[in-house]
């Protein structure tokens, strides 16, 4: 058994949907790590007790809301990265 975070989870499944919303963002890996560190920094974390393969099923059972809290998040996340990006 595991302690999982699974908002990590869930941050790096939503990544692309959310990049392809903002078609000029970089899409390096840098720039990816920082849109995930500014998320999970600004979300609770959403601890689950999790055996192997039982993490899939736990973010599919996600409410509609915490989806909704997530995007306009990430967005925000793509935005500050955007505006300071760590590389030229
Ligand atoms: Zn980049």
């Amino acid at each position: 058994m595991v302690v999982k975070n699974v908002l990590e989870h869930i941050v790096w499944q939503q990544l692309d949907e959310v990049l392809d919303r903002f078609p000029a963002m970089c899409r390096c890996e840098k720039c990816r790590a920082d849109i995930a560190a500014y998320t999970l920094n600004h979300m609770k974390p959403h601890y689950v007790v999790s055996e192997k393969g039982a993490l899939f099923a736990k973010t599919q059972s996600l409410d509609a809301s915490f989806k909704v809290e997530l995007l306009i998040i990430m967005s925000e996340a793509v935005k500050q990265v955007q505006a300071h990006p760590r590389h030229e």
